[in-house]
């Protein structure tokens, strides 16, 4: 999705030279849309309708740079509905979940042997498996889960009330925020088997953004774009993980918070 920055820049220059652009500022509490009785007041300080610009929440400078380097954090992962398939391609995804070559028992002419090929664990179960037998796991469910999804993306960039607790969030956090971020820097996510639960989390303050949130969140409405941001969320690496089929029909990812 590359049009996260779009958006941002399309509100802005809403905002004439003679006349400031206002609307609404709206938040997740629980995952769930809030408008938080905050207006946003864009001011175009040049003699056009061009940079620069300068935006308050409720009369309080905002931090654009910062919200321009998450913007452009979180389209850098998306996909389009049409696309997540291919996720297992991006190299993120490869490192992420240990995609590698590895020799497989296969029965080949009657006699067991092996076969290199490209594979990874399934993350629920641990079962490695050729990437083909692989199927693509939506953490927060398809159905329903929209909002969820975004408040799960933008807790890994730092938009939420508290941060990521679960390894991959934390994994692509510290990715992130290294002095020169390379795969080098990168980790693999462990199969749940045998791996520790996070402890000490706020499922509430997981699921509710702070004020950077809020502000990314209240330009994507101001552009008429959530349905895409709820898409590339839902579809971004950091909501999915590959799982055998057995694992992702069976289980089935419920719902943090009710409708
Ligand atoms: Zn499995």
């Amino acid at each position: 999705m590359n049009t996260l920055k779009d958006c941002i820049d399309r509100v802005l220059t809403k905002a004439t030279h003679s006349r400031p652009y206002l609307f609404p500022e709206n938040t997740l509490v629980d995952a769930k849309l809030r408008v938080t009785g905050k207006t946003i007041t864009v001011t175009n300080l040049g003699p056009l309708n061009i940079p620069p610009f300068d935006v308050a929440v409720g009369g309080v400078r905002a931090n654009m740079p910062q919200l321009y380097a998450a913007a452009g954090m979180i389209s850098s992962i998306g996909f389009a509905a049409t696309q997540y398939g291919n996720s297992a391609d991006h190299v993120i995804f490869r490192t992420l979940y240990n995609v590698a070559e590895r020799d497989l028992v296969y029965y080949q002419g009657g006699n067991q042997g092996t076969k290199r090929v490209l594979s990874a664990p399934c993350m629920i179960c641990g079962l490695v498996l050729p990437l083909a037998n692989l199927t693509i796991d939506h953490q927060r469910p398809q159905s329903g889960g929209e909002l969820e999804a975004v408040a799960k993306v933008f807790r890994t960039f730092g938009l939420t009330k508290e941060g990521p607790k679960g390894p991959k969030g934390l994994l692509i956090q510290a990715h992130l925020r290294s002095v020169n971020p390379s795969l080098a820097t990168f980790g693999s996510v462990a199969p749940q088997p045998g791996r520790a639960a996070a402890a000490g989390t706020s499922l509430s303050e997981r699921y509710t953004l702070n004020d950077q949130g809020a502000l990314l969140l209240s330009f994507v409405l101001a552009a008429g774009e959530i349905q895409k941001l709820k898409t590339s969320c839902m579809n971004s690496i950091v909501n999915l993980r590959p799982a055998c089929g057995v694992c992702n029909s069976s289980r089935g990812n419920p719902l943090k918070f009710s409708p």
